[in-house]
């Protein structure tokens, strides 16, 4: 009888621990392994160590002739212009991981 308890309280913390994960974003299912197979305080340390995947965005002026990327802000792209061309950089913002 104890066992089912010490069982059921078992899973229950992994199953707590994979929940945290899910919330925090990181990878809820390892979460959840590593407290089964190595018990829930080293889901838990995972759960610690692991900081979700900041997806931030940046600045990026593109091309719309050429569809070049540059990181530096410019009146007109370098390249078309040196075609002849004077096209308008456009400002975008692209995700980074
Ligand atoms: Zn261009």
């Amino acid at each position: 009888m104890d066992l089912i308890i010490f069982i059921s309280v078992y899973l229950i913390s992994c199953f707590v621990i994979a929940f945290m994960a899910y919330k925090k974003k990181i990878n809820w299912w390892l979460a959840l392994i590593i407290s089964v197979i190595v018990t829930p305080v080293g889901g838990f340390i995972y759960y610690q160590s692991n900081n979700p995947i900041k997806a931030y965005k940046e600045v990026r002026y593109k091309c719309q002739r050429c569809g070049f990327y540059f990181t530096e802000k410019a009146t007109f792209c370098p390249f078309c212009e040196h075609d002849g061309h004077k096209i308008p950089l456009k400002k975008i913002y692209v995700d980074m991981t």
